[in-house]
């Protein structure tokens, strides 16, 4: 991973990944070896191998997201998120809701001020519905009313044959400039949209979990992206990711997605070191861009 780099330049906080119960892990984990078949991560890996694997590449802290596949499990996934970060003090937790989750706003409120949750966390394509939409106005309005982030999965449309409604986002970032928003995964491929919206919102975060790895993923095996549009758009991107590398990194974060990120998490901030970047950058993007964001979007030191 660059040890010694990671090392030299201190400590890392992952803005992503997801200790979630052992069967949702179980059936994550099957999910990511269908796309990738030689995937480290085993079905019954447990929080403590997880969290040991991310120490042992220098993090120290990690945002945890859940999400609920059935509104039923809503409620209870919250809860875990709490519980397992008070087992674990190095996770950040997330709560998440589902589009059919009635009285959004309460649950909201209830994830923030009862369980002590940092933020929502949606993942529309995994969750299969879309976020960006009006049953969502509660949740923007409520969080918006306690200055707290939305972290949102946008891009890899090809990946999960999904879209989503970026006009609708636009209008989102418009009428919440309250609001914080993560933009996990940085809208990939549009890296251009996500400098435009960096530009407009002073809000906005990108998450840049799994980017890196996914262009050098397509630089090694272009075949694997035949007739996507995601890669399609790569060629014409490549500017607009050195340019949010070298001018953005106040507001961009990183991620692993352990354990169904792109590899170890070993190879994934290897591939991260992979590309060129400032000191400064890197550890905005690794250490000190979180830190911030925690401080001033989470109410979290
Ligand atoms: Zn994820």
């Amino acid at each position: 991973m660059g040890g010694e780099n990671t090392e030299a330049s201190g400590a890392i906080i992952d803005s992503h990944i997801h200790v979630i119960p052992p069967a949702r892990t179980a059936s994550l984990v099957r999910w990511i070896k269908r796309a990738f078949p030689e995937h480290p991560s085993r079905e019954e890996i447990t929080p403590e191998e997880m969290l040991a694997e991310l120490r042992a590449c220098g993090v120290v802290r990690a945002f945890n997201f859940v999400f609920p596949l059935k509104e039923e499990e809503t409620a209870s996934l919250n809860a875990f998120s709490r519980d397992i970060a008070l087992r674990f003090p190095m996770l950040v937790p997330f709560g998440s809701m589902h589009v059919e989750s009635p009285r959004k706003a309460e649950v909201a409120e209830y994830c923030l001020t009862e369980l002590g949750l940092a933020g929502i966390k949606i993942h529309p394509y995994a969750q299969r519905f879309e976020v960006f939409c009006r049953e969502f106005e509660p949740l923007f309005e409520t969080l918006s009313r306690f200055g707290r982030p939305f972290v949102v999965h946008t891009g890899f449309d090809d990946f999960y044959n999904r879209t989503q409604d970026l006009d609708y986002l636009r209008s989102i970032l418009d009428r919440y400039p309250e609001m914080p928003v993560v933009l996990v995964h940085s809208l990939f491929p549009r890296f251009g949209l996500a400098l435009e919206l960096l530009r407009l919102h002073p809000k906005v975060y990108l998450d840049m979990t799994n980017v890196p790895s996914s262009i050098r993923l397509y630089q090694r095996a272009p075949e694997l992206f035949a007739g996507q549009q995601d890669a399609t758009g790569l060629d014409g991107e490549a500017e607009n990711f050195e340019r949010l590398l070298s001018e953005w990194h106040q507001r961009i974060m990183f991620g692993t997605d352990h354990p169904v990120g792109m590899g170890s998490p070993e190879q994934i901030f290897t591939d991260l070191d992979s590309f060129e970047m400032t000191a400064d950058a890197r550890s905005n993007i690794l250490y000190a861009t979180a830190t911030r964001f925690l401080h001033d979007e989470c109410g979290i030191d």
